[in-house]
C-alpha cells in the first residue's frame, strides 16, 4: 500500500505542499521503519487554511440542512465501501492490529457522518411566544472550527469533530497529531469525493505551535481538542482570550469497581477491554481497578489466564489482537511508569516487559496491591498497564474512586440493580457502565468532568457546542418609549 500521502496538507478541496515547513516522519510502530513524511504547516499554508475556511463557510451555512447532511451520508457509505485500505492505513499510522482498525476507526468516522448528515436536516430554532408579540430562535454556525487531534484514534478524532462541525453549517480546519498523520487527509479526500465544497474541511500538519498558531487567529470561533490534560489547559487559555467556544476532550484515569457478587468472567472482559484495546492507549480506559477483596485472587487468576491468550505480533494479521505501542517516546514512558510501580511496592503479577525485537511492543502490565498514592494510581499511563486495588466497603470505595483531578469515564460490576445505579449516579465521570466498558457509541453523549474536560462529543449535545442561538424579538404592535 502506498503510504506516503499526495503532499502534506490539504486545503480548498485539493492537496497542497510547502517544503519549507519542519519534515515530520512517520513511523511504522510495528517495525520501527519509516513509512512516509510530511512537511509541518509554514504560516503560508496557515494563511491558506484559514482564508479557505473563512470563505467557504458562509456559502456552506446557508444551504438546508438537508443538503448538508446528504453530502456527509455520501461520506459514511464511501468511507464504509473503503474500510478495509483505510484500516490499514490506520494500521500503518498508529500500530493497532488490522483486527480493532477494521471495526473502531473508519467505521465509527462514517457512523458519526452518518448521525450528523442524518441530524443537519432537524437543526432548528423555536418560537416562543410572549402575548400577541413572539420571539424565535435561529440556531446559526460559530463559523471557523479548528480540531486539533490526539494519536490514538486519528480517524475517528477526525470525524467525530468534522462530522457535527459540517451539520451544523460550519467549516473546518483539522490539525492530526504530528505522530498519526495520514489518515485524516483520507477523511478530507473522502468528502470531496462525496461532493463537500472546498475550503469547508481542510488538514493541516504540525506539532504544538501549529496548534497554538490556529487557536490564537482571531478568524477561529471554535477549538476542538483531543489531547493531554496539560495541553488541554494551554489550549483553554489560548482559547479564552479570543473568547472562543471550546471543546476538551482530555485525559483520565478512570476506576472500574468489582464487587463481590459481580460475574467475574464479565468484570475480567471489562477490566482487558478497558485496559488492553489499542494497547492501552484509550483515554476512557479504566486503568484503576478495584477488586472486592472475597474475589480478589479468583479476579486475578482469571485475568492472568485470559491474557495469556493475547496475540501480540504482526498488526497487519487478522490474528492479532495486541498490538505495538504508538511510539519509541510512549513506549519508554510506560516502561518508565512500570519501574515506579515496583519502586513504590506495587505486586507485578502480569508481563511488565518490552518485548525484544522490531517495533514497540511490550506485554500487558498488571500491578496488584496498588494503593491509592502511588504513581501508577494517580496519573495517566496511556499505556497497557492496569492496577488493581483492594477494599471492601461500597462508600470507601466510591469515595476512593472519585478522589482523583480526573472525571473521564467509570465502571462498574455487579449483579445488584439498585447498587449499580447508586454507584453509577455517585461516580464523578461523564461516560459510566454498568457490566460493561468502553463503549461509545456515536449515539450517546462523551465527554469528562473536572479536568477531563470540557463540552461533548456525539449525540444530540455535541449540536450546542458547534452552533449558537440567535433570538429575535418581534413586536406586533407599536413601541413605547420613555420620552
Ligand atoms: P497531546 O496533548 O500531547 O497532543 C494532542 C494534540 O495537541 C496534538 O495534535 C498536539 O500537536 C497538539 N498540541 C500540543 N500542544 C499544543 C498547543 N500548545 N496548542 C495547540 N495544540 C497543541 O496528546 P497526545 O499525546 O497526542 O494524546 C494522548 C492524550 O490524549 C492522552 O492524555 C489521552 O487521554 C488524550 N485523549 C483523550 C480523548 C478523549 O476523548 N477524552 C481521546 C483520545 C486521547
Amino acid at each position: 500500500m502506498q503510504t506516503q500521502p499526495t503532499a502534506s496538507h490539504f486545503i480548498n478541496g485539493a492537496y497542497v505542499e510547502d517544503t519549507n515547513g519542519t519534515p515530520i516522519d512517520v513511523i511504522y510502530p510495528a517495525t520501527g521503519e519509516k513509512i512516509a513524511m510530511v512537511y509541518a504547516a509554514t504560516p503560508a499554508i496557515i494563511e491558506q487554511a484559514l482564508t479557505a475556511a473563512r470563505d467557504a463557510q458562509a456559502a456552506w451555512g446557508a444551504m438546508t440542512g438537508t443538503e448538508r447532511g446528504r453530502i456527509l451520508r455520501r461520506a459514511a457509505d464511501i468511507m464504509r465501501e473503503r474500510n478495509h485500505d483505510l484500516s490499514i492505513l490506520e494500521t500503518y499510522d498508529t500500530g493497532k492490529p488490522y483486527q480493532e482498525t477494521s471495526v473502531a476507526d473508519a467505521t465509527s468516522g462514517a457512523d458519526a457522518l452518518e448521525y450528523f448528515g442524518g441530524m443537519a436536516a432537524t437543526l432548528t430554532g423555536e418560537h416562543i411566544q410572549l402575548g400577541e408579540d413572539w420571539v424565535y430562535t435561529r440556531r446559526e454556525p460559530l463559523g471557523v472550527c479548528v480540531g486539533i487531534g490526539a494519536w490514538n484514534y486519528p480517524t475517528q478524532i477526525a470525524c467525530w469533530k468534522g462530522a457535527p462541525a459540517l451539520a451544523c453549517g460550519n467549516s473546518i480546519i483539522f490539525k492530526p497529531s504530528e505522530t498519526t498523520p495520514l489518515s485524516a487527509l483520507k477523511v478530507a479526500e473522502i468528502l470531496v469525493q462525496a461532493g463537500l465544497p472546498a475550503g469547508l474541511y481542510n488538514v493541516v500538519q504540525g506539532m504544538g505551535e501549529v496548534g497554538a498558531a490556529l487557536v490564537t487567529d482571531p478568524r477561529v470561533d471554535k477549538v476542538s481538542l483531543t489531547g493531554s490534560v496539560p495541553t488541554g489547559r494551554k489550549v483553554y487559555a489560548a482559547a479564552a482570550d479570543g473568547m472562543k467556544h471550546v471543546t476538551m476532550e482530555l485525559g483520565g484515569k478512570s476506576p472500574i469497581i468489582v464487587f463481590e457478587d459481580a460475574d467475574i468472567e464479565n468484570a475480567v472482559s471489562g477490566a482487558i477491554v478497558g485496559n488492553f484495546y489499542s494497547s492501552g492507549q484509550v483515554c476512557s480506559n479504566g486503568t484503576r481497578v478495584f477488586v472486592h477483596t472475597d474475589i480478589k485472587e479468583a479476579f486475578l487468576k482469571r485475568l492472568a489466564e485470559r491474557l495469556d491468550n493475547a496475540v501480540i505480533g504482526d498488526p497487519m494479521d487478522p490474528d492479532t489482537s495486541f498490538g505495538p505501542m504508538v511510539s519509541k517516546r510512549q513506549l519508554d514512558i510506560v516502561l518508565g511508569y512500570i519501574d515506579k510501580g515496583k519502586a513504590e511496592g506495587a505486586r507485578l503479577v502480569y508481563g511488565g516487559n518490552a518485548i525484544d525485537g522490531k517495533g514497540f511492543y511490550m506485554q500487558p502490565t498488571v500491578f496488584a496491591d496498588v494503593t491509592d498514592d502511588m504513581t501508577i494510581a494517580r496519573e495517566e499511563i496511556f499505556g497497557p498497564v492496569l492496577s488493581v486495588l483492594d477494599f471492601t466497603d461500597e462508600d470507601d470505595v466510591m469515595a476512593r474512586a472519585n478522589d482523583t483531578e480526573f472525571g473521564l469515564a467509570a465502571g462498574v460490576f455487579t449483579r445488584d440493580l439498585s447498587r449499580a445505579h447508586r454507584v453509577a449516579a455517585n461516580f464523578q465521570a461523564g461516560t459510566c457502565y454498568i457490566n460493561t466498558y468502553n463503549d461509545a457509541p456515536v449515539e450517546a453523549p462523551f465527554g469528562g468532568m473536572k479536568n477531563s474536560g470540557v463540552g461533548r462529543e456525539n449525540s444530540k449535545a455535541a449540536i450546542e457546542h458547534y452552533s449558537q442561538l440567535k433570538s429575535v424579538y418581534v413586536r406586533m404592535g407599536d413601541m413605547e418609549a420613555p420620552f
